[in-house]
């Protein structure tokens, strides 16, 4: 199989549920292992999906430990130490905390690593980094319909096997250690309840003052209910699968809205209810009545009718993208409303800053992809503004689009249109 390609792997495979079944008896998941293994040869040679077991009672025959990240089957082979209290991402024996996916430990700085790159994802559609190590060059990719999950060469050759690299390289489809039936996998092992524990994780290590909701496993994801409010995003949507092209199923739908001057709770409650909502200042060089702030309390009010009921566990997103309007004192009124800073998208290409948003929003990994601004760069975005031209407001979309991804983790996404490249 190709790293970093998104190639069609058999959409036969099953979507398991993976928390159940780890949490489930023994007997049970080798049941599953058994059904598993009886199911694969049903696919066609091309299509085949390969398991990827070591046999993990392979000991070192080292007398002194192994430089970097080897130490880990090391440590655990020959010192019989346990695997929590090794680091998997480096190897360190200064464990901080627990791995939330996989039975282990993580020091302090691979814990920051592992909050900064959750979310981040590419726009292939995957995510940026290794699952467990949270860095990689080469990573392969989970091919899996479901999944956007990539782990790098050294991460499995280290604690899966030796050579395992190489053969999930031979391999025409490869499933990843989150997706497979069985938890264990040389000395990777899946923990029971790993979203339960991610968002644990999460919410107690990271930075941001918002709860992250617990990700849902695949079977269980429903098509996005969206309201886009002064800008239509429906198109974004369906390019990024989350709505369908020409479908008049209750495939995920969107109600848009260019004025809510009139709109009262009632209205919404009606239409609802809603996964995510949009909104945005009107388009640069859009003339109209209101002031920018006019955009920003109008969806202040409506994101308050919208949001599922205070202790709603319901997976509930909200995006408001200001198109450098609003002022200073604007911005300053947002984040208390929002109850979070905003973020700043820039679309820089070959170093000329091409277009930016200004984004308040609970979706996750947006801080983590766009750190706060230099003060030099708060200066360029200033000038930008005054010189941008009425066609940039189209480029937002793209960046928009960005902000989106992490919603695959929650919701339902067609994935018969390969997500195409950002140009
Ligand atoms: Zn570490
Ligand atoms: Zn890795
Ligand atoms: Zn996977």
């Amino acid at each position: 199989m190709g790293s970093r390609e998104n190639s069609s792997c058999s959409k036969a495979l099953e979507t398991w549920d993976l928390e159940t079944l780890d949490s489930s008896s023994r007997d049970s998941a080798s049941h599953l292992e058994e059904q598993w293994r009886k199911f694969s040869p049903v696919l066609n040679e091309e299509d085949s999906t390969d398991i990827v077991l070591e046999d993990s009672r392979e000991l070192l025959s080292l007398t002194s430990p192994p430089p970097g990240r080897e130490i880990i089957r090391y440590e655990v082979s020959v010192n019989r130490r346990n695997i929590e209290d090794i680091c998997l991402g480096c190897g360190s024996l200064q464990v901080y905390t627990q791995h939330p996916l996989f039975e282990g430990g993580i020091c302090a700085s691979c814990k920051d690593n592992f909050l900064e790159t959750l979310f981040l994802y590419d726009e292939d559609g995957h995510q940026s980094y290794c699952t467990i190590c949270c860095s990689g060059d080469t990573l392969f990719i989970c091919e899996s319909p479901d999944c956007t999950r990539c782990y790098c060469f050294e991460c499995v050759d280290i604690l899966v096997g030796p050579g395992t690299s190489e053969r999930i390289n031979a391999m025409a489809c490869w499933v990843c250690f989150l997706c497979l039936p069985f938890a264990r996998s040389g000395l990777l092992q899946r923990r029971r309840q790993w979203r339960h524990q991610l968002k644990a994780f999460y919410d107690l290590e990271g930075a941001s003052p918002l709860e992250m909701y617990k990700t849902v496993s695949a079977w269980k994801r429903q098509p996005m209910r969206v309201l886009s409010l002064f800008g239509n995003i429906d198109k974004e949507l369906k390019s990024l699968g989350f709505l369908e092209s020409g479908s008049r199923t209750e495939e995920g739908r969107l109600k848009y809205l260019d004025d809510v001057t009139n709109v009262v709770r009632r209205d919404v409650e009606r239409w609802g209810p809603f996964d995510l909502v949009y909104g945005s200042t009107q388009p640069l060089g859009y003339s109209c009545d209101h002031c920018p702030g006019w955009y920003m309390f109008q969806f202040h009010r409506i994101l308050q009718y919208a949001r599922p009921h205070p202790g709603s566990q319901q997976p509930f997103f909200w995006i408001f993208v200001d198109n450098l309007l609003l002022s200073e004192d604007d911005q300053v009124t947002a984040a208390r409303f929002f109850q979070t800073e905003a973020v700043t998208l820039q679309d820089v290409r070959g170093r000329v800053l091409q277009n930016a948003v200004r984004v308040w929003s609970n979706i996750p990994g947006l801080k983590s992809k766009h750190s706060a601004l230099t003060p030099k760069e708060e200066q360029s975005l200033e000038g930008h503004v005054r010189t941008r031209a009425k066609v940039a407001a189209q480029k937002t979309d793209a960046l928009v689009k960005n902000c989106l991804l992490p919603l695959r983790e929650y919701f339902k996404y067609f994935s018969q249109n390969p997500l195409p490249l950002y140009k």
